[in-house]
């Protein structure tokens, strides 16, 4: 028997709602509805009335405080496609002893493998049966989201902010924001519960970009090749060798940005190549887009007879720059984990986050975690102590 909190988590765990990124379709699979559905029936039990629209996005109010700013919640109902959620049997491990955890199937953890685990001794765990992920990323955000309101609701003396809900589909897909409506959400700012540890917080993305590169050879009988055939192939390492080498994704971290070749095709005739190129920093994003400008040129010099078309565009922004236009969207953040006595500090994402979309749809929308780890696989777990700690955050950060 769980505490409500932990009980409706496990319901969600239950829901089978992997996202498509092969689907056209809105959402992408329709059992993501089947969690939009029951979320709505567990609004309703804390008396909330919600909508579902044509997009699969629930929207709900909870009044508070008037003429306080009206504070936003967002998590995801989708669930990863590394690996299937379905008859997810979640198991709950009390008092963690520190050694291996028998998730079944054949499959172990342990500390040793898993650092975080070590931290997580005399904690209570839920793991999963070794078949499935969890779906704590992102079921522990939405089950917060419940149990931050259900506080509220128990507690009609405690004053706070108006509260605005939001659950997505299809945010493991990309496609989370794309329908997001601001007007009909009605938030000053929000929170994404999508992240993992309990101190680490979220406000920066990656600036991204890409380049994509057709380098044309000289085709020709190779028997005939002598002095005139350029292999397009030659090209193309050529290209990727003028860059710099110490900037591929497995040579940085932090702060660092990337040139990533993500995919290349080549032949004699021709060869393509897809980079993608990332940095916190917009300017040295700029760099780094020069030293496409460069390659090109350091291939030209070595090679003057052949053609080479390359074409750089801008994908997504920092949201860092979105969020900065309303600091108060943070410094309630680090007030609420301040007062709690909790640690915290502010990482950047090496990737993206519905958070992004939203913030330049006008709503600065933070990255908040959920206390669960291992995402996106079987050795996904959710720490149920560091869940309590990130509930305890919300009531302070929602608290008027
Ligand atoms: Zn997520």
């Amino acid at each position: 028997m769980y505490e409500k909190d932990i009980q409706r988590f496990i319901d969600y765990v239950k829901i089978d709602t992997q996202s498509d990124d092969t689907s056209f379709s809105v959402p992408s699979t329709l059992k993501q509805l089947d969690l939009s559905h029951k979320l709505q029936e567990d609004l309703k039990e804390l008396g909330i009335d919600s909508t579902l629209d044509e997009f699969g996005i629930v929207y709900a109010k909870f009044p508070g405080e008037e003429g306080l700013d009206v504070i936003g919640l967002n998590a995801h109902v989708d669930t990863a496609l590394e690996c299937s959620d379905k008859d997810c049997k979640p198991q709950l491990i009390s008092n963690y002893n520190g050694g291996v955890i028998e998730l079944g199937h054949g499959y172990s953890m342990s500390p040793e493998e898993f650092p975080s685990l070590g931290d997580h001794i005399g904690d209570d765990l839920i793991v999963t049966s070794g078949d499935t992920l969890l779906g704590a990323d992102d079921k522990a955000g939405l089950a917060l989201i419940m149990a931050a309101i259900g506080y509220f609701v128990e507690h009609p003396e405690i004053k706070h902010h108006p509260i605005a809900i939001c659950f997505t589909p299809d945010e493991e897909i990309g496609r989370g924001p794309d329908h997001f409506d601001p007007v009909k959400f009605g938030a000053k700012y929000a929170y994404t519960i999508d992240g993992g540890r309990y101190e680490e917080l979220a406000c920066e993305t990656f600036n991204a970009a890409h380049a994509d590169v057709v380098l044309h050879g000289v085709s020709i009988h190779p028997g005939e090749a002598y002095g005139k055939m350029v292999n397009a192939s030659d090209l193309a390492f050529a290209f990727d060798k003028a860059l710099p080498a110490k900037k591929r994704p497995q040579f940085t971290k932090d702060r660092e940005g990337f040139n990533h070749l993500v995919c290349m095709e080549s032949g004699v005739d021709e060869a393509k190549m897809h980079y993608i190129i990332r940095n916190h920093d917009r300017a040295l994003l700029e760099e780094q887009k020069k030293e496409f400008e460069a390659a090109k040129e350091a291939v030209l010099k070595e090679f003057p007879n052949v053609r080479i078309d390359l074409t750089i565009g801008d994908d997504y922004r920092n949201m860092k720059e979105k969020i900065d236009e309303y600091p108060e969207c943070v410094t309630r953040v680090n007030a609420a984990y301040e007062k709690l006595g909790y640690p915290y500090y502010w990482k950047p994402i090496r990737g993206g986050t519905d958070g992004a979309g939203f913030s330049f749809k006008g709503v600065p929308t933070p990255n908040l975690p959920t206390g669960s780890f291992n995402h996106h696989g079987r050795f996904e777990y959710l720490s149920i102590g560091e869940f309590k700690k990130i509930k305890n955050v919300l009531i302070e950060i929602l608290k008027a």
